[in-house]
């Protein structure tokens, strides 16, 4: 078969590699047919372009910018419109087609984040309309070309006032407020990203979020799905201060007016289900609603310094029990969504809260009351610890077990009170 690909004219082959889906499907065509390879030899530009189109989507072009801001050294392309001059008539290499694949593939991680927590919370990947998508990625594209420009430092950035200017007005260059607009909701999210992040490890201050445009792509995903606030620092820790908000300043855009503009499409043209009611008790609480899909953010919002003092009683302040409590689920490996579901599936009565509701913070936290304690009675069980023997009299109400160790450690106080409540001692 392959063989007759030879016979076909120029243009039919050429058409038939540009309908390919991906990168790769178009390597081993051309592996395998010499026809196809003799097409592909004459006419790779326009070939390359259209299934790197199809693979990545409209954005490709910002994402060549930043392939190749890393591939190469970044001072040779500083010269006309980068853009253009760089991207529409120039021909893509295989081992660029590789680089842009692979941030591609990051930005689309970015953009299901994005669009669960900003468009539609019921789906865990992208819903994006293709315009939405489009303006999502190029300004999630620009923000990390800041990056690039930026972390090329050294001596070769001694004259960077004029690059600063060059950057500015001709990489950043958006043409209208609404792109500018964009370009800072952009920054807010990833922002939000790092606060929650930060959040999920303990309280947090009020920080000037300028840096997180100097963490890399891979490393802010990383800390994503490791929870570790660490690799932010280590990243930005030292980085230039990148002149992001003068610049948009400079513009008319002021932090987070996006919010308040008149033109309330900035990226996201209609949110799905914002008027949507909590199922029990009907606040319309929209994408602030929590269910399965967005179970996983909830670590940024209850985080695990907080849980112990969803236990009954004092037993939160059980100096072993918090440690015990906070230790295991600030582990790594731990996953909020995991402990939800057991938490679901571990309840007597199912009538009031159901696995696939959707439940508004008040009412998801009266859940957690209900149910942290017997789920985590269920893990110590599973993972074979002893409880004492001897219950306290007062159960998880006693109050010695906060500041008594050794009272704390002899008797069980995992059971309701017997006796009453204690008086203060
Ligand atoms: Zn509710
Ligand atoms: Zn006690």
């Amino acid at each position: 078969m392959p063989a007759q690909f030879k016979n076909l004219a120029l243009d039919i082959r050429d058409y038939l590699l540009t309908c390919l889906p991906d990168f790769e499907t178009l390597r081993s065509a051309v592996l395998a047919s010499r026809g196809l390879h003799e097409a592909y030899v004459l006419r790779s530009k326009s070939i390359m372009h259209c299934v790197v189109s199809s693979e990545i989507g409209p954005a490709w072009p910002f994402a060549l910018v930043l392939a190749r801001m890393r591939d190469e050294p970044w001072e040779g392309c500083t010269d006309g419109l980068i853009v253009n001059d760089w991207i529409e008539d120039s021909q893509i290499t295989g081992r660029e087609a590789f680089e842009l694949i692979r941030v591609s593939k990051i930005a689309k991680q970015f953009e299901d984040m994005f669009s669960n927590r900003e468009k539609d919370r019921t789906s865990k990947t992208s819903v994006l309309s293709d315009a939405e998508s489009y303006r999502f990625q190029r300004a999630l594209y620009k923000l990390w070309w800041i990056r690039e420009i930026y972390a090329a430092d050294g001596e070769d950035n001694l004259d960077r006032p004029e690059y600063m200017q060059h950057c500015k007005v001709e990489l950043l260059g958006a043409d209208t407020l609404t792109e500018l607009l964009e370009l800072d909701r952009v920054w807010h999210f990833l922002a939000d990203i790092v606060k929650w992040l930060r959040l999920s490890h303990g309280p947090t201050e009020d920080d000037d979020f300028q840096q997180v445009l100097m963490v890399k792509p891979e490393s802010f995903l990383e800390a994503y799905e490791t929870f570790d606030f660490g690799i932010i620092l280590d990243d930005s820790q030292d980085a230039p201060n990148p002149v992001l908000r003068e610049f948009l300043e400079d513009r008319g855009v002021e932090p987070g007016c996006w919010i308040d503009s008149p033109d309330d499409a900035v990226l996201v043209d209609e949110i799905l289900g914002e008027d949507d009611t909590c199922d029990k008790c009907n606040a319309e609480e929209g994408l602030n609603l929590w269910g399965e899909p967005n179970w996983s953010w909830l670590r940024g919002h209850l985080p695990p310094d907080r849980l112990p003092a969803f236990l009954p009683g004092y037993l939160g302040q059980n100096f072993t029990t918090k440690a015990e409590l906070v230790n295991l689920t600030k582990d790594k490996g731990f996953r909020y969504e995991e402990m939800i579901k057991e938490m679901f599936e571990g309840q007597i009565d199912t009538e009031e809260y159901k696995t696939d509701g959707w439940y508004c913070w008040t009412c998801l936290t009266q859940f957690f009351k209900k149910e942290l304690y017997s789920w985590f009675v269920n893990w110590k069980r599973k993972e074979g610890h002893v409880f004492q023997p001897e219950d306290c009299w007062y159960g998880w109400n006693c109050r010695t077990q906060r500041h008594k160790l050794s009272h704390a450690s002899r008797l069980n106080h995992f059971c309701a009170p017997t006796r009453g409540d204690q008086h203060d001692d």
